[in-house]
């Protein structure tokens, strides 16, 4: 979807002038192969950049002043090779406003028993260069992530590629913009949430539009492009005779295509990267988007009903993040349970709009009445999704901060014909296990609507909260419910 390759993270090593000229050059040359190693590691979905040694205060402060400037640079990787006082870094870390990496590594992997002398210990230093750096950085409570070994290690680069991908997806939440149609549904709360407060901290704007803007697009589509659309679906899903051209309900399709066609030249125009909806303020559109929500946000949209915001943002930083990666990410909410003991389920599914880059298989096009709403009914796409490790991501506004929670879960392939069902669905086991996991997201606070992944971790997440200043509570494995709301209670002291 996004060629993240097309974004940057500079790769910055500190120094200083106490070593001669001879030594930087060494230090410069050793920096530019490690800079190349990682971008030629093929394991790193970004782009990494070499940047020249600094060795002062107003080198240090000129580079990230640079990196804040660079419309491409997303992050920045500072390495010690030698010895660079830290006293030097602090201008230049106060200003840098781009997301920070700390890789403690050396050079060579290896002592050279029978070599090494004094010369050597002059060069490789970064076992205390970079403890120097690191206070520096923890003194001034700035946020980063320290990762550890050498620059050839496979889990070292598959931990500077996981900060890459949360940093792309922070990157593009900057300047954003999500349009809102309609407002929030009714009373409900957890939808709700601070808008400016989110602008300040996130740099994404969510402004409403009036659903009537929206529908005077959707009319102005030409029977021309429907058909174009039509064909499209015709070739791409299974349907039903009666939804085909001259069939007795094609008229359904045809409208559903036409909301689809108008709500992405909105959106398009509009320069939004996602959008919510709600079912209470459709005035002037003859049903629900359906299958043009599933399919914008197969596109790269983010989207979530009911006026969620917040989960239609994560929805579209998580297909940043994952760009590129197997399997999908999706709008998701928990449905209904399983609670036969032997085998704890939760089915997650909404009343039309999975997102179809989740289909195991080729999706069906149906029709059907939605139930509730008033509205005619809307064609959806329906299909299985499959099983494997994945997790559950909630945005929710506390009062006084935002909270990003995660529920790790096994997703499991569907055991039952579901003929009477007709949205697509997921079914999935929360870890640790059903109870713990469902009561620690109930006392966390944690929304019914959540961005759903199959390829992001929990790693992933823990660094994109740490770039976002948000609060980060994972549901997993090892969650032990007494621990976690012991985590809950302190949580409320940390950001007091
Ligand atoms: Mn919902």
């Amino acid at each position: 979807m996004i060629d993240l390759k097309k974004f940057e993270v500079w790769f910055i090593t500190g120094s200083q002038h106490l070593y001669g000229e001879e030594t930087l050059k060494q230090v410069a040359a050793h920096s530019q192969q490690i800079a190349k190693g990682l971008d030629g590691s093929g394991q790193i979905a970004v782009s990494v950049g070499y940047k020249p040694v600094v060795k002062t205060t107003e080198e240090i402060y000129n580079t990230m002043q640079e990196a804040n400037a660079a419309e491409n640079c997303i992050g920045v990787i500072t390495w010690m090779h030698t010895f660079s006082p830290a006293k030097m870094w602090i201008r230049g870390l106060n200003i840098l406003q781009k997301p920070l990496l700390h890789l403690h590594t050396q050079f060579n992997r290896d002592i050279p028993w029978s070599s090494i002398d004094m010369d050597f210990m002059n060069l490789n230093q970064s076992a205390h260069g970079d403890r120097e750096f690191g206070f520096i950085v923890s003194r001034m409570r700035k946020n980063r992530k320290v990762v550890v070994g050498h620059w050839q290690d496979n889990e070292v680069l598959a931990q500077i590629d996981a900060w890459t991908r949360a940093a792309a997806g922070w990157h593009d939440w900057q300047g954003a913009k999500f349009a809102r149609f309609g407002d929030n549904m009714r009373f409900v709360a957890v939808t709700e949430g601070d808008k400016v407060e989110a602008e300040l901290k996130f740099g994404f704007a969510v402004n409403t539009y009036g659903v009537g803007d929206l529908v005077a697009v959707i009319n102005a589509v030409t029977e021309q492009e429907i058909d174009a659309l039509i064909n499209e679906y015709e070739a791409t899903y299974t349907m039903d005779a009666a939804l085909l051209k001259g069939g007795e309900k094609h008229s359904s399709v045809y409208e559903a295509a036409r909301i689809e066609i108008g709500l992405r030249t909105f959106l398009e125009k509009g320069g939004f990267k996602g959008f919510t909806d709600t079912f209470e303020d459709l005035h002037g559109m003859v049903q629900l988007p359906g299958i043009a929500a599933q399919r914008l946000m197969e596109a790269g949209f983010g989207f979530a009903g009911e006026g969620d915001w917040k989960t239609a943002a994560l929805v579209r930083a998580f297909k940043v993040m994952g760009s590129g990666l197997k399997g999908g990410n999706a709008f998701m909410e928990d449905y209904t349970y399983h609670f036969d003991p032997e085998n704890n389920l939760v089915l997650g599914s909404h009343m039309l709009e999975i997102d179809s880059s989740l289909a195991n298989g080729k999706p069906a096009l149906e029709v059907h009445p939605l139930g509730i709403g008033g509205k005619a009914d809307p064609a959806r796409l329906v299909f299985n999704v499959a099983g494997g490790q994945a997790l559950n991501a909630s945005i929710i506004d506390m009062g006084n901060r935002f909270r990003l929670l995660i529920n790790e879960v096994e997703a499991v392939e569907p055991q039952n014909d579901l003929p009477n069902l007709p949205v697509a669905r997921v079914l999935w086991k929360p870890y640790p296990d059903m109870k713990t996991g469902c009561a620690a997201w109930i006392y966390a606070g944690g929304a019914h609507h959540t961005a759903y992944s199959q390829n992001l971790t929990a790693e992933h997440l823990q660094d994109f909260a740490d770039i976002a200043g948000l609060e980060f509570l994972r549901i997993g494995k090892e969650t032990r419910l007494d621990q976690f709301r012991n985590e809950l209670r302190w949580n409320e002291v940390a950001y007091k």
